[in-house]
């Protein structure tokens, strides 16, 4: 049986793709230091506890595990949190891949995905954006992903590394079973935290800014379910099994939604009044970012079918009933 070695597979995208790479047939092993990650999210597969800025426990991992493909989503991801602190973004995100990397390399595992992401691009040229769109980050989050990247590509050239690197633009939504969803603490995404607005009365959702140049003044997002990432995943996998070449691919619906649709969307969902607050702009957003997935259509197959709005919102909703008031 073909094993997979997921690590971040405790946190949101993560434990998405385990089950993923589980109903495409495969053997999951999550490694999750369960610093930002949740023991009850591990479902398809045990847990290995450990920290991939440890190159022994990763070792270890690679001994036992013997994996024909490693997945790798632990990362911090939080922008603000990279400007402040960035030491411990350039720690976890590219020391601890290049670890990741280099265990892999000592155990002869030579298949990887990667969990990228579109802050690798900075502000946006043009719109939808392709995979030649320049990549120049605006914050050290997207710096500490994009010089992973750039360690893929040589690793590629010098060692026969085969890997897929995925670059998510808006990650949202929940598990259709309803098995798993969106945990963040601090949360700091617009369908949750709309949600909470919504829902709550002690909750008051904000939109960060309504004078961009855009439909209606509010920023324009390509939101894609998180069960579509995992089917990219599953397939992007197996892709690589097969000996198929890989690459760089972008990962969005194509679709882009204003801050305000998504806040229409859930008081349609919900069938609550949403009260907007217009706050100021919030720094570093763009005013659209829409990506083009025609790579990932053509190369893996790939096809975003669960990533309308509506349907993003009513698996966010049923998720967040199951998971009770949450802290904002
Ligand atoms: N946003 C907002 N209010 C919130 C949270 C987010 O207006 O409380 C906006 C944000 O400015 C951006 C979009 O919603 O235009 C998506 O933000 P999110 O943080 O979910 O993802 P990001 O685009 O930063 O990856």
């Amino acid at each position: 049986m073909t094993r997979v070695l997921v690590t971040g597979g405790a946190g949101y995208i993560g434990s998405h793709c385990c089950k993923a790479f589980a109903e495409a047939g495969y053997e999951v092993v999550v490694f999750d230091n369960l610093y930002r990650g949740w023991r009850d999210l591990v479902r398809w597969g045990r847990l290995i506890e450990g920290d991939i800025r440890d190159r022994a426990a990763l070792d270890a991992a690679m001994a036992e595990v013997k994996p024909d493909l490693v997945a790798h989503f632990a990362a911090l991801t939080y922008v603000a949190e990279s400007v402040a602190d960035p030491a411990r973004y350039y720690e976890n995100n590219t020391f601890g891949a290049f670890n990741l990397l280099e265990a892999m390399r000592a155990h002869g595992v030579s298949r990887f995905i990667f969990s990228s992401t579109a802050a690798t691009f900075g502000a946006p040229q043009t719109t939808p954006m392709d995979e030649t769109h320049p990549q120049w980050p605006i914050n050290p989050y997207g710096w500490s992903k994009l010089m992973v990247e750039r360690m893929l590509a040589d690793y590629a050239k010098a060692y026969g590394l085969r890997f897929a690197s995925l670059r998510y633009f808006n990650a949202a939504g929940a598990d259709a079973g309803g098995e798993i969803g969106e945990r963040h603490e601090p949360e700091t995404h617009l369908v949750p935290l709309a949600l909470e607005g919504a829902l709550r009365d002690d909750y008051r959702f904000t939109i960060f800014g309504d004078d961009f140049a855009t439909r209606d003044g509010t920023c324009v997002r390509d939101y894609v379910h998180v069960t579509d990432l995992g089917s990219a995943h599953a397939l992007a996998a197996r892709h690589l099994l097969e000996g198929g070449e890989g690459g760089f691919f972008n990962l969005g619906s194509g679709e882009g939604a204003t801050v305000k649709e998504v806040a229409d969307a859930i008081e349609t969902v919900t069938g609550r009044r949403l009260p907007r607050h217009i706050g100021p702009r919030r720094e570093g957003d763009p005013a659209a970012l829409v990506a083009s997935s025609a790579k990932a259509q053509s190369v893996l197959g790939w096809r975003p079918t669960h990533s309308g709005i509506a349907e993003i919102v009513e698996s966010a909703y049923a998720w967040r009933l199951k998971e009770g008031t949450r802290e904002t």
